[in-house]
């Protein structure tokens, strides 16, 4: 399937005829050909974005809402379809696909068109004086997603920026570029405003950084990688343009002394390996106290065998490849890495696929804390495991990264629980359990994790310019 630009409502090869190709990593074979897109076509978008925001912005809330919703349907009416296409652009395992990443990116257009209806004007009486607060959309803004979580977290930012009244300009990665692709359909058959979303496909290098540097893209919402993060902030801050990093993760996955061992054992694993260890929030530092801490690792362990890598595309498979052969090149010199180190314990069980980019799932031994393997987000199927003595030296270690996105603590001593969550320098923290998400609750990361947060009113906030009115109160 070749995938085109979507440029004021119109499907368009790139204008230089220059396309990058796209493989299914899970096979290597190609499945089709992506645009790398210019500045032309930046241009273009720009002009679409511009000329389509103030009717947009003027239309009422109930009508962009509208809008949302019908994308929202036609993601679950085409559900089997999308999940083949994640699955085959990403190499994540069929039932991720159709049980977690679209009915998510499903849910994030229908959340913000709700939640945003529900939004009263904020209203502040003093001194015989009335303050309230005004919204306004920003104008066109960009939107930059990675390709662990497509569409799901493609949807994810369009979704506030445009139930706002901004007009946007999207740039998904090129390794996953399919199902904005056909999420630029759905717009096409629902009839949204040309201009009012626009897919521009290609090089993060290239049209990414271009569409950052533009100074008529009034505020840009980033998630990938703390390198690229750091150069948009950069580029940004130069500008005062508005920026909303969402970046790398390094996260601890806590066990303590009075955990529910079971519960601990099988959502560490979780933690470790969904998307085959590529999620931002995944767990890559396990610490256990050395109280359980054979018995939680010989358990971990007997898990880890059931692991085995598969073909994606098969419903029973449970863990699949990684997304694209760079990808797997890094992943994969960690663990060559590890391999050399004769001090290092790697529990890990090979596979027997020949093609793809396929890695089996590893937990390691004996790394010690400030060790590239424990301080580098390798986004892969890679954990350590730590034992600790005592909670000054589990916080010491938990918070010795420069990362801060999330955490996970197991642990039936809710007071211990909530204890350790207070010191553990994160965006978030989950107590006996992980991933669990209110969409109205702020996400993002501390430190190297990024700043500004997204969900619910934090989204409707970064895509808008609020305004204080003061007006003297009525006798
Ligand atoms: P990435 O290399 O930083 O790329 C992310 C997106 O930015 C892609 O669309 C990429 O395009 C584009 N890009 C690259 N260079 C750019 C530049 N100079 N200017 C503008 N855009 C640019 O990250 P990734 O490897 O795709 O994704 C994995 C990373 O994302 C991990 O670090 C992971 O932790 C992070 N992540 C964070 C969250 C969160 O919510 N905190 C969620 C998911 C993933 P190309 O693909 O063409 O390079």
């Amino acid at each position: 399937m070749d995938v085109l630009n979507y440029i004021n409502g119109t499907f368009s090869p790139p204008s230089n005829n220059e396309w990058i190709e796209n493989y299914d990593p899970a096979t290597d074979n190609l499945i089709g050909k992506v645009p790398r897109s210019s500045n032309e076509d930046l241009n273009q978008a720009l002009v679409a974005a511009k000329n389509a925001q103030k009717n947009w912005a003027d239309s009422d809330i109930e009508t962009r809402a509208s809008y949302l919703l019908k994308l929202s349907e036609k993601i679950e009416e085409n559900i089997e379809e999308l999940a083949f296409l994640e699955t085959r652009d990403t190499g994540k395992p069929i039932n991720t696909s159709l049980n977690i990443d679209i009915p998510r990116s499903a849910l994030n257009l229908r959340f913000f068109a709700e939640f945003a209806k529900k939004q009263n004007t904020e209203l502040f009486n003093r001194n015989g004086f009335e303050n309230f607060v005004e919204r306004s959309p920003l104008g066109a803004v960009a939107c930059i997603s990675p390709w662990n979580l497509p569409l799901y977290l493609f949807t994810w930012k369009i979704a506030p920026a445009l139930i706002t009244g901004n007009t946007v300009i999207a740039k998904p990665s090129e390794f996953t570029p399919t199902t904005a692709y056909m999420l630029s359909k759905f717009c096409d058959e629902v009839k949204l405003p040309p201009g009012v979303l626009n897919i521009l496909h290609g090089l993060g290098s290239e049209v990414g950084s271009a569409i950052v540097e533009n100074p008529s893209v009034k505020a840009v919402s980033f998630t990938g990688s703390t390198r690229v993060g750091k150069l948009i902030a950069k580029t940004c801050g130069e500008q005062m343009k508005k920026v909303s990093l969402e970046l790398g993760g390094k996260n601890p996955f806590i066990i303590t002394e009075n955990a529910n061992i079971e519960a601990a054992v099988s959502t560490a694993m979780r933690a470790a390996f969904t998307n085959q260890g590529q999620v931002c929030l995944c767990g890559s530092r396990i610490y256990i106290h050395e109280s359980i801490y054979n018995q939680v690792k010989t358990q971990l362990i007997e898990k880890l065998k059931t692991l085995i890598p598969s073909d994606p595309k098969e419903k029973s498979s449970r863990f699949g490849s990684l997304t694209s052969k760079s990808h797997f090149d890094k992943v994969n010199n960690y663990l060559e890495m590890a391999k050399r180190d004769p001090s290092i314990k790697l529990h890990l069980f090979d596979h027997n696929i020949q093609f793809g980019n396929f890695i089996s799932p590893a937990l390691l031994e004996n790394v010690p804390p400030d060790h590239a393997i424990n301080q580098e987000e390798i986004f892969g199927p890679i954990a350590t495991l730590q034992s600790y003595s005592s909670e000054d030296e589990l916080i010491n270690l938990a918070n010795n990264t420069e990362y801060g996105l999330c955490a996970s603590i197991y642990s039936q001593d809710k007071d211990q629980a909530k204890r350790l969550a207070s010191k553990i320098e994160a965006g978030i923290v989950w107590i006996n359990t992980w991933l669990e998400r209110d969409l109205r609750t702020p996400f993002g990361g501390a430190k190297a994790s990024g700043f500004g947060r997204e969900g619910g009113n934090y989204a409707l906030n970064f895509f808008t310019e609020t305004k204080n009115i003061c007006i003297p109160e009525e006798k």
